[in-house]
This record gives structure tokens, sequence and C-alpha cells, in this order.
């Protein structure tokens, strides 16, 4: 087998396979080994002067700055991420958040935060930032004519986020990322729900993608990671920062998500399809004022969904029509086969009460519901694992009966 040359016109499918896998690092078996260290070791105090100079990935230098296994890491999500020039890996999805804002954010500036942000995102704005003299701001990514007059002489960086986290509303990333760029502000988006393979953010003008690799890449419940992506001109930035803040991943979690990675693209395409099963099952109920999946036809950000997205994956939220927020608890307790917990992503469905109305400075929650607009908002987030869809309606409708019993 020689080395592949023409990588970058291969079909998604193949690169996820292949990305990472150079024979310098894999030596003669698959998958690159774990390469533990901390010190790296030279022929000689004349290989220590040359190598001064130089700060890559790929080249031997000290454990903070990686070893084989991560740097396979790292090149594999570069290749997958179209425009990038380059990854940084960081030991969680919050840490690749903060750590890329620091490498674009300095003291007396403004950032603007999607009002539907990842909630952490959202408390590292208002808390670390504010400390750092960094002023936080909140807009409504859905209103395009409000958003240029959320910009400022100050404003250096726009945090985006698609689907809004809980709530999963759909905004315009091309173009809320374009206008960032004209008032010379830096877009950077939280891409974990789609990840690369289903929103290829760089191509789409954003100019710093990153994911919780925990979620979709990690896939198996077990691992915490992050990344960011970015073009020629801020992979640098963003590495600098990593490095001054001494961010460093293991390789043993790094080789973790490396075999994970090897069946995102498989399980992505499943999980989006058992996803869209339910959505339409739990659509078609009377229990449900509203679902809240932009993979579903008719659902709030499925133009855009299909517009910009080339995947989904099994992660949407739904609103009951009408009940108790007891009512919803006792449906989520009578739920077999999901398990009751934080984070997503996983090879197994997970199911989560959300209350998005207390994370909320500027957009509206309850969303509004053609069927009911009145509806008390008592809403359910599922996370759609690797199980049989029949299996998991057949457990869903029994929990609905267990709602319906109030
Ligand atoms: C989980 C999550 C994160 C944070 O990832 P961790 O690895 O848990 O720190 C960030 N953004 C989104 C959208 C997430 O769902």
């Amino acid at each position: 087998m020689s080395d592949v040359k023409d990588f970058e016109n291969l079909s998604t499918a193949t690169k996820v396979v292949g990305a990472g896998r150079r024979k310098e690092w894999t030596g003669a078996v698959v998958n690159p080994p774990i390469w533990r260290a901390s010190t790296h070791l030279y022929e000689s105090t004349a290989a220590l002067a040359a190598n001064a100079q130089y700060n890559e990935d790929g080249r031997f230098f000290y454990g903070r700055r990686g070893a084989p296994t991560q740097w396979a890491l790292c090149d594999a999500l570069t290749a997958l991420e179209p425009g990038a020039a380059g990854t940084v890996i960081y030991p969680s999805g919050l840490s690749a958040i903060t750590g890329a804002l620091l490498a674009v954010l300095n003291p007396g500036d403004v950032l603007l935060v999607s009002d539907n942000a990842y909630d952490p995102t959202r408390a590292f704005g208002m808390g670390f930032l504010a400390d750092f003299g960094v002023e936080t701001r909140f807009f409504d990514p859905l209103d395009l004519d409000a958003y240029p007059a959320a910009f400022c002489d100050r404003t250096a960086a726009v945090l985006l986020e698609a689907p809004g986290s809980l709530s999963m509303e759909v905004c315009d990333i091309p173009e809320l990322a374009r206008i960032a760029r004209s008032k010379g502000a830096i877009s950077v988006l939280d891409n974990t729900w789609a990840s690369a393979l289903g929103f290829p953010a760089l191509e789409r003008g954003v100019d710093i993608t990153l994911m919780a690799l925990t979620k979709h890449v990690g896939g198996h419940s077990d691992l915490m990671m992050g990344c960011a992506s970015a073009g020629a001109e801020l992979y640098p930035r963003l590495r600098q920062r990593a490095q001054q803040l001494g961010i460093v991943v293991s390789p043993d979690d790094a080789a973790l998500a490396l075999r994970g990675l090897r069946t995102l693209a498989l399980r992505l395409e499943q999980q989006t399809r058992s996803a869209l099963t339910i959505a339409q099952f739990l659509e078609s109920r009377a229990e449900v004022a509203q679902v809240l999946c932009p993979m579903l036809p008719g659902a709030p950000g499925h133009d855009l969904w299909t517009r910009d997205f080339t995947g989904g994956c099994g992660l949407f939220s739904f609103v009951f029509r009408g009940g108790s927020a007891q009512d919803r608890d006792r449906f989520v307790d009578a739920l077999g086969l999901f398990g009751i917990g934080f984070s997503w992503g996983g090879y197994e469905s997970l199911a989560l009460p959300i209350k998005p109305a207390g994370i909320r400075a500027v957009m509206a929650w309850p969303p509004a519901s053609d069927n009911d607009p009145k509806a008390d908002c008592h809403a359910v987030r599922l996370a759609i694992g690797l199980e049989d869809t029949g299996d998991l309606i057949a457990d869903i409708e029994q929990a609905l009966a267990a709602w319906r019993a109030s």
C-alpha cells in the first residue's frame, strides 16, 4: 500500500478511515501506537539547539507539545475539516471553547454570544471573561435585522452555535459569519452537533470551528476532549495560546478519540436516520405540541438545515402539549432504554428534562407553536443511540402512557 497522494478529493467515508494514518506515525500497524512521553530525547546538544527554532506538530520537542498519537488525531481532524490549516486538541469541549476565545479576545473587547449557546459558554463569558475585562453581550441569532446593530468598535469576536443548545434553532451561519467578518470580528462556531461531516464550517465562512470530541467523535461515552480548527491565519494563534496555557491531551485519550473517529460517519448516518424516525413518531402523537428537530420536514430550522448542512445527528428536543413538570419527569423516569444524564453522541440513547427559559437573555422560550401556542412548555431532549428504532419507539410509547396517567 503506497501513501495516498490525492486525499483531498476522496469522499468523506474514505477520509474518515484513512485520516491521520501516516506511516511515520503508525509504523507497521494500523493505528498509531500510544506514545506516552514527557521527555523527548536528543542525539546531542547540537540537535537540542537546532530544534529550538521549530514549533510544529510532527516534531519531537517535549511532552506538552504532544507526540505521534496526538499529532495523528490533530492531522485526522484537520483532514476532515475543509479549509483548515491545523487543529488544536483540548482536554474537554469546554476548554476548546475557552481556549479558542482566549486566542482571539483581549481586555477591553466585546464578545457577542448567540443567546442559545451551550450554558457553560455563557457562564465563561459572564464569569471569567468579565473578570478578564471582556464584555459579553447576548444576541438573537435568528434576528438578522437586529444583528448588525449589535456590533460596536470593540466587538472582537462572535460565538455561534447551531442548532441552539437544548432548543435546537438553526440560524443562518454563513450570513452571521459574513456580517461578523465585514465588521472586523472573528466568528467562532461551536459545531459539536453536526461535526465537520455535517457542517463544513470553514468552507461556509466561519473563522474558527470547534467541537466537543466528548460527543460524536468519542462516540462511546468514555472520553472528554475538544478541538478547534482554523485556517492559516488563525490556527497559529490558537496553537500559541494553547501552548501558553499549558493545554495538553493524553496519548491514551487521543487513541480513544482516533478509534471513535473511524466509525463517526456510520454512526452519524444511522443516528440521523433513527432520530428522524422517532421525531416523526413523536410529531404524530397527541401528547406532543412540537418536535424541535431540524432534520424533520416542517420543523423549525428545517429549511436552513437543508440548505447549509450535509448531515445531522441523533440529538433533538420536543415539547409536551400541556401537562406539568411532574408529568414530564414521570415520562423520563418511565423510559427503560434511555439513560438519564448529560452529554450525548454516544452509542446509547439518553433523555434529559430541559428548561431553556432560565438560560436565555433575549430569545423567546417557549417557542411559538402552530399547534398550541399557549401550551405549557415542558420539554425533553433525546439523544438517539444505535438501538433498534422499533424498540425505542415502543419504549417511548409506554412512557407517554405514564405521562398521561396524571
Ligand atoms: C457537551 C458540549 C460542550 C462541552 O463539551 P465537554 O467535553 O463536556 O466539556 C460544548 N458544546 C456543546 C454544544 C456541547 O454539547
